[in-house]
């Protein structure tokens, strides 16, 4: 078994440099229901990954360890209206640096930004989701982050593109006190899972297992979620860094504790007789409480891919005031938001475009017609609005079509039943959206 980093450097030396890679780490060759599939960045590491839904299991199944693309001879592809391409593009690229989280928020602290923000509205998960608010979190916050990266690695350090061609910038390099490079920048959900989930606040620390989960090829979410609940399940206390670093080496190392660990919070919860485990068809919570945020409940709940922020990112309406107002704290509207964000995204994802991207897309009009005029103009299309809308609605019946033969049910579309009895601090509040309103999502 090799693990994704040492993997990178074996490819390097037998294909050079200039390559790109696609892999999977330890996690995937053990056919691990939290196992990803990694992307190599622009440093040629392998830091970028899909990482929800066990992904790399299938890449493992198949027997396939790493995808090489050389583009050695290749030509870039030119746009069927290189005019109006041209065009489209200036606009698309000012909406995104005009707007205050792709130009401002996201540049400057990475998705970090968040830590912040959904402390001080009561909605990051703490210890295991037993409350709303968690005292340390300014440790761990995206500008404590980007101010550590920037004084030990040089400024710039917190402002970096994953790829060639970005505008937004949002990724980083993390170093250690000595400038040694550690992993890159952990995103705001791997701050959080194995930080306030877990109740720890040291960045090196959450760095050392963002690296971890990189290399094993772990998603961070399930992950950091799984030992929450195992240290819920009293294997290691709250706060224990030393201790959750242990647990993700035998997940990569797949010792038999590490096996159990690696199926996921749900396994996990199962095996340990933990009744508070946050999972949406068996996929584990990200970083947003959906009782002191409802409309996130309702995409956790609903989205066919399994509790999924990305699905339709909720937050940006509840909280962060994009595309409108709803709040976070009431039942009115949330369904119709998520219904409506979980379309967009799904059109905005077939794309292929990165996904914050819709911060702008949503906030203004004129930024939404350049992305429309852009694919048109490359591909030699007609899209219109509403064909990106009627395309995310296909894809959504699509993926309900492929889990209803699956075997799922609308009974699979709820949250765990503690979000329901347990009120969470400072708001005191319980997920209010009925059952009945729940299976309105999809009726449109
Ligand atoms: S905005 Fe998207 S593409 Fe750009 S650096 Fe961030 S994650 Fe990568």
């Amino acid at each position: 078994m090799l693990p994704n980093y040492d993997l990178i450097e074996k490819m390097k030396t037998e294909y050079g440099e200039k390559i790109a890679c696609i892999s999977i780490g330890t996690a995937g060759e053990m056919k691990m229901c939290s196992s990803t599939i990694a992307c190599t960045d622009m440093e040629l590491r392998p830091t970028r990954h899909a990482a929800r839904g066990g992904v790399g299991a299938v890449m493992g199944a198949k027997g396939v360890k790493v995808i090489i693309l050389d583009d050695t001879g290749m030509k870039m592809r030119p746009p069927k209206d290189p005019d109006k391409f041209k065009e489209a593009n200036k606009k698309w690229v000012d909406g995104l640096r005009n707007h205050p989280v792709t130009g401002q928020g996201l540049p400057a602290y990475g998705t970090n930004v968040l830590t912040n923000i959904l402390n001080e509205a009561g909605g990051y998960p703490t210890y295991n989701f037993k409350e709303g608010r968690y005292v340390d979190a300014h440790k761990i916050s995206g500008e404590t982050q980007a101010e550590t990266e920037n004084a030990r690695g040089g400024p710039g350090s917190a402002t970096h593109g994953c790829h060639r061609g970005c505008v937004i910038r949002c990724s980083g390099t993390f170093h250690d006190k000595d400038g040694h490079f550690v992993s890159k920048q952990p995103e705001y959900e791997t701050v959080w899972a194995h930080g306030g989930q877990c109740g720890i606040c040291d960045l090196d620390a959450i760095a050392k297992m963002d690296f971890m989960d990189d290399n094993y090829g772990l998603d961070t979410i399930e992950m950091g979620v799984t030992i929450g609940v195992a240290m819920e399940a009293g294997l290691l206390k709250f706060g224990d860094a030393e201790g959750a670093i242990k647990l993700i080496d035998e997940v990569g190392k797949g010792t038999p504790l590490g096996r159990i660990l690696g199926s996921g919070a749900g396994t996990t919860g199962k095996v340990f007789g933990v009744e508070r485990v946050p999972v949406v068809k068996n996929q584990a919570l990200p970083a947003y409480d959906p009782r002191a945020v409802q409309g996130i409940g309702v995409t956790y709940a609903t989205t066919p891919m399994g509790a999924d922020h990305t699905a339709g990112y909720a937050i940006a309406t509840n909280i962060l005031k994009v595309g409108g107002y709803v709040d976070p704290l009431k039942t009115e509207g949330q369904i119709e938001l998520s219904r409506n964000l979980q379309v967009a995204t799904a059109a905005v994802d077939a794309t292929g475009m990165c996904l914050f991207i819709a911060f702008a897309v949503l906030d203004q009009p004129e930024t939404f017609q350049a992305l429309i005029d852009m694919l048109n103009a490359f591909y030699g299309l007609t899209l219109t609005g509403d064909d990106v809308v009627a395309l995310g609605k296909q894809i959504l019946k699509t993926e309900r079509d492929f889990n209803a033969r699956a075997g799922f049910t609308a009974q699979d579309d709820r949250l765990p039943s503690f979000f329901k009895s347990e009120p969470v601090g400072p708001h005191n509040v319980t997920f209010n959206v009925t059952d009945e309103e729940l299976d309105q999502v999809f009726n449109w």
